[in-house]
């Protein structure tokens, strides 16, 4: 029988999006401003200057333009691995026995593995054009890392990465991708920053975290002439570069007349969920379309299930702005979760407002049954899907069993954000029946709390 919907449904190059959708601009109420952590102000382009690039403090601070056009360099990088393909998961499907429709979209079809290089790019074009000699910025898996050291090759810029400790001892081949791209690694905390030799005094042996790194890489752009500090995800810039991945989508439905009902991404800092939903979102703001919209998170780092909405620290020296968001506190440390690329405290200021107004849902996933549902889907569908990208596998299927039960015909959409092909160590403890599945106490989350600033 023939399908009349392709496993596969491209795109012609033709039909990439020529600009980015911004969904703040369609944000009847905004999401709370950035502030100035020294005078509790909202900051402004200057302000972010000396960190950030001047265009993408610009892009970080406008909450009404809707659409930004992409540059045409970004556009021709864009080209060697977009649009990228839309799959219809029917192997999946018959598995599971599900009238559902599934669809995927697959994100991991470049040499970074994940959707982070869409953003790399472009802050690595804006560094370029400012006429800077390098970037700065922290990785803690090595996704964004390896992203921004390939674009950085790209535009021949200098890139600095401080990579959490632990991850430069235990992803070695991460590292050396980076450093076959031109980057500069190092482990964090370092003795080479101001901020890393205060850690490393007070927590002797520590094998860093994300924040930490972040205060690192902050530093080491501020102290040094022509640098700038750039970040993977949180962001709302970032958001605005990833909504790439929700207007191919649309576009794609579109050519064969399919209406999502469900749409599903994993959380971190909430860049690729919020660049896949952004343009559903915005129907839905315009009051155009209804769906439903599901974040989900690792029940070991729960920011938007168990978080406070309140202002918080991005970093753990508290160098960086304060943002209003859906956190844990700056201090909460998960336990060691194998999808390192969802480990943030905070979650995106945007994902976090729509989430407040109602607009998504947030389900947290235990860690055993997240890789229970990749291993199903790479038994049948051929990809070895990331453990952060797994997440929201593990919440596709259980919607579509949800179908199999009513008999729905439900389209299902989710992003499948990268391939776990440097996550072969968490596969292993999954193999060998040695994963845990640790979720904070109440006591623990409420200790965490206590250091929320009082703002
Ligand atoms: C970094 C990463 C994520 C999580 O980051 P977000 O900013 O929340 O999207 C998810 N999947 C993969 C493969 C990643 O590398």
């Amino acid at each position: 029988m023939e399908n009349k919907i392709p496993y596969k449904i491209y795109l012609e190059e033709s039909e990439m999006p020529q600009q980015w959708y911004n969904v703040r601009a369609d944000m009847k109420k905004k999401p709370a401003p950035i502030l100035n952590p020294d005078t509790l102000k909202p900051v402004t382009v200057e302000e972010l200057e000396p960190i950030f690039c001047t265009e993408l403090a610009k892009q970080e601070l406008d909450d009404t333009t809707p659409y930004f056009d992409i540059p045409e360099e970004i556009r021709s990088f864009y080209k060697m691995y977009r649009p990228s393909p839309l799959v219809r998961a029917y192997c999946l499907e018959k598995k599971l026995g599900t009238p559902a429709h599934i669809y995927y979209k697959f994100e991991g079809n470049n040499t970074s593995g994940s959707h982070k290089l869409n953003s790399a790019i472009a802050q690595a074009y804006y560094a370029k054009k400012q006429g800077l000699k390098g970037v700065t910025t922290e990785t803690g898996a090595g996704q964004w890392g390896t992203a921004l050291s390939m674009a950085c090759s790209y535009f021949d810029l200098d890139c600095q990465v401080y990579m959490v400790k632990c991850s430069y001892e235990q992803k070695p081949f991460r590292r050396e991708v980076m450093r076959t791209y031109g980057a500069k690694v190092t482990p964090s905390p370092s003795m080479s920053t101001e901020i890393g030799k205060k850690i490393n005094a007070e927590f002797p042996g520590t094998t860093g975290s994300l924040g930490c790194a972040i205060s690192e890489a902050v530093e080491a752009a501020t102290t040094q002439e022509g640098y700038r500090y750039v970040l993977g995800s949180v962001l709302s810039q970032v958001l605005l570069h990833q909504s790439v991945i929700g207007l191919e989508t649309i576009a794609a439905l579109k050519k064969y007349d399919i209406k999502a009902d469900t749409v599903i991404g994993c959380a971190g800092g909430g860049s690729n969920l919020g660049g896949l939903i952004s343009p559903f979102a915005g129907e839905m703001l315009r009051g155009e379309n209804d769906y439903k919209i599901i974040a989900v998170e690792p029940a070991s780092c729960p920011s938007l299930t168990r978080g406070k909405y309140a202002y918080d620290f991005c970093d753990t020296g508290k160098v960086c702005p304060l943002a209003k968001m859906y956190t844990l506190g700056s201090g909460f440390i998960p336990s060691a979760n194998h999808a390192g690329g969802l480990r943030y405290h905070g979650m995106s200021s945007v994902v976090s407002e729509l989430y407040d107004q109602g607009l998504l849902e947030a389900r947290s996933v235990e860690q055993t049954s997240v890789f229970e549902a990749a291993q199903q889907f790479a038994r049948v569908e051929g990809i070895l899907p990331a453990p952060e990208s797994s997440h929201a596998i593990k919440v596709a299927i259980d919607e579509a069993l949800k179908c199999k039960e009513t008999g729905e015909e439900k389209n299902i959409v989710f992003g499948l954000t990268g391939t776990g092909y440097f996550d072969m160590v968490a596969y292993q403890k999954f193999n060998d029946g040695e994963m845990n599945d640790y979720i904070p106490t109440d006591e623990e989350l409420e200790k965490s709390f206590a250091s929320l600033p009082n703002v």
